[in-house]
């Protein structure tokens, strides 16, 4: 077999008239193979190793890149990827490991090696090095490039026939394709390591690689992780549920496969703890106006006279506006009640009937277009110019009038939309809302892990928004959060905004009591900041309570209610949200600061 390799490269070499280094590698047999092992997270044991081609050691062809390269330039890549298939299975041969060998080929050299040797040669080579076809995995590489794929099928189906397993190298790299894996069905994928890289930080690379989870049981394939370098990643991977994992933080390619899994890799993978997910980070609420009902009121030219618009009020009663419109483009708009009162003085119809309406119209009407995004019209709903609760607004489509809508419409669908989007992400403190936070105490008690549910509200904080207004008073709130996500650790500590004045922490830091002391001494301190200085002097404020009756308020400070859960004995997030809201009710009731509510379990996290 070396051989017709042999041939092959003299064949090459007497027509280029000389030997490229390359050639010469070839000829000397200098290639040889590292192992890199395949970890499955689930049970931290050494599933496979991958083989990875070097060259001469401290010579410009050492690494694969640049032996691929000089492959390429010597039109021996073919070659080079038998010699590299030969190097990695010979040596694995001879070691005598357990596990699986995972090799790679690339596409073309595939079928190219089937169209020459056949399946019987092919699986005489695997046999003749000693290894077992059930224990080989073929990782295509360069998948991208392959120009015929029912070819490639054909051929990977032929080979699988034997026992042979079939991988899909780097997915998600350049123009990686689904069709591929669609047609392939193979038994595994490898996830590029862009998208694991630092995945404990991006959660766009997160929700990534679940709809790749998603499309794998579609498709009946196990995913392997690729570029596994830190702890943090390693624990998202994990927690996902990704089957396997390769990267320099479970072990380095190296000449002798690994036995044993390194102690930190064990620990991380044994630990009983949940990692944090990193959230989206978050674009604007979607929504538009295009859930938002229209009125398809008549419309008025300049030409129409006050008579002829009175006449229009008074055959729909429910119409509160009409807009004014110059070829089909608004203008302006004029309100009901506003001309109504004019139109019905004395003597006004004698004398301006059949004048034109545009003397009572607002040239400047609030003119939104059907798809505007609601964050946009959040502006229009906060800016100083109120007269849309009056005069309502018109509709466009594409500039052109489509429709009326009134005020309160307005503040309705933007309300929902809102609602809708803080139930994933508080507008306010873009910290994590409801959904995320029930499925991370899900992600908890799926795990049997121990934590600490705490549920933090501002005491006196309405008399210090009443006092100040909303603007300082989310500022109090948007303080709240800063605070609370410096006490947490981001890895194994959560953070999210209820609404309003209350937050939940899920600790698995141990030191969960200290963080929660911190936070309240850190906070009232600088909440005091924001009173002004008679009330810091006074320690707070004159102002009303529910009941309207003017009393002392103290400066605003926190209430933090604790409960240890132990996952195993809890199954239903909204069972510990309950617990840890009435922790806080405890924290109110004895005065403040950090309420632990004893439960059964131990406090020990
Ligand atoms: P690949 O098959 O995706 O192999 C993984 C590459 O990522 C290897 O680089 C490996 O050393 C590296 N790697 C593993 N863990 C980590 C990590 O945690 N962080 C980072 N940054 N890198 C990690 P290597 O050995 O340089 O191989 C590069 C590429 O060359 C391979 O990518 C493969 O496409 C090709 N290659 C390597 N050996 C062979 C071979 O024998 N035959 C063929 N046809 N191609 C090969
Ligand atoms: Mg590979
Ligand atoms: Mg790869």
């Amino acid at each position: 077999m070396h051989l017709q390799l042999l041939r092959n490269v003299t064949r090459v070499s007497e027509v280029a008239g000389r030997q490229g280094p390359l050639e010469s590698l070839l000829h000397e047999r200098l290639l040889y193979p590292v192992f890199q092992p395949i970890v499955q997270l689930g049970n931290a044991s050494i599933y496979a190793h991958e083989a990875l081609i070097r060259g001469p050691q401290g010579t410009a062809l050492h690494t694969p890149d640049a032996l691929l390269r000089a492959a390429a330039q010597e039109h021996l890549s073919y070659e080079f990827e038998i010699a590299c298939l030969e190097a990695a299975m010979q040596t694995w041969g001879q070691l005598r490991v357990a596990g699986r060998l995972f090799v790679n080929i690339s596409a073309m050299a595939l079928t190219q090696l089937f169209a020459l040797r056949g399946r019987e040669a092919l699986l005489g080579l695997i046999a003749g090095f000693g290894v077992v076809p059930r224990m080989l995995v073929l990782e295509i590489t360069e998948h991208e490039r392959v120009e015929d794929m029912d070819h490639l099928a054909q051929v990977v189906s032929e080979v699988r026939s034997a026992g042979v397993a079939l991988a899909l190298d780097d997915f998600g790299d350049g123009r990686s394709s689904l069709r591929l894996w669609s047609q392939l069905k193979p038994e595994l994928v490898k996830i590029d390591k862009y998208f694991t890289r630092n995945i404990s930080e991006h959660g766009d690379k997160l929700k990534t690689i679940q709809a790749l989870q998603q499309i794998a049981e579609i498709f009946g394939t196990q995913l392997v992780a690729e570029g596994i370098e830190t702890p943090e990643d390693l624990r998202v991977l994990r927690d996902l549920g990704i089957t396997y994992g390769q990267g320099y933080f479970l072990g380095h390619p190296d000449r002798k496969p690994l036995k044993y899994l390194g102690v930190d890799a064990l620990r991380v993978l044994r630990e009983r703890q949940v990692a944090v997910f990193p959230e989206l980070t978050r674009s604007t609420p979607g929504g538009h106006l295009r859930s938002l009902s229209l009125v398809r009121a008549p419309t008025v030219g300049l030409d129409t006279s006050n008579d002829e618009l009175a006449s229009i009020f008074l055959d729909m009663p429910d119409l509160h506006a009409v807009a004014l419109v110059n070829t089909e483009r608004p203008v302006a708009i004029i309100n009901r009640v506003q001309f109504m009162n004019e139109y019905t003085k004395l003597y006004y119809r004698e004398v301006w009937g059949r004048k034109s309406c545009a003397v009572h119209a607002n040239f400047e009407p609030r003119i939104i277009e059907r798809d505007h995004s609601v964050d946009e019209l959040v502006g229009i709903l906060t800016s100083q110019d109120q007269r849309y609760l009056s005069d309502g607004f018109i509709a466009t489509e594409n500039g052109r009038y489509a429709g009326l809508g009134t005020g309160d419409q307005l503040v309705r669908s933007v309300t929902e939309v809102r609602i809708e989007a803080a139930r994933h992400a508080n507008p306010l403190t873009f910290l994590p809302g409801n959904i995320p936070i029930s499925q991370h105490i899900e992600r908890l008690l799926k795990k049997k892990a121990r934590f600490v549910a705490c549920y933090a509200d501002l005491n006196h904080f309405k008399p210090f928004n009443d006092h100040y207004g909303y603007w300082r008073g989310d500022e109090m709130i948007r303080l709240v959060a800063k605070i609370a996500m410096e006490q947490c650790d981001p890895q194994w500590d959560f953070l999210g905004h209820v609404g309003g004045d209350d937050f939940i922490l899920l600790f698995q830091s141990p030191d969960w009591q200290l963080r929660c002391e911190r936070l309240v001494v850190e906070f009232a301190a600088r909440a005091e900041a924001m009173f002004d200085e008679d009330a810091r002097r006074q320690g707070g404020i004159q102002a009303e309570d529910r009941h309207g009756v003017s009393r002392f308020f103290p400066c605003t400070t926190l209430s933090i209610g604790a409960v240890v859960i132990d996952g195993s004995q809890f199954s239903r997030a909204e069972d510990v949200a309950n617990l840890a809201a009435s922790a806080k009710h405890d924290a109110k009731q004895s005065g403040g600061g950090v309420f632990e509510r004893v439960t059964p379990v131990s406090t020990q996290v």
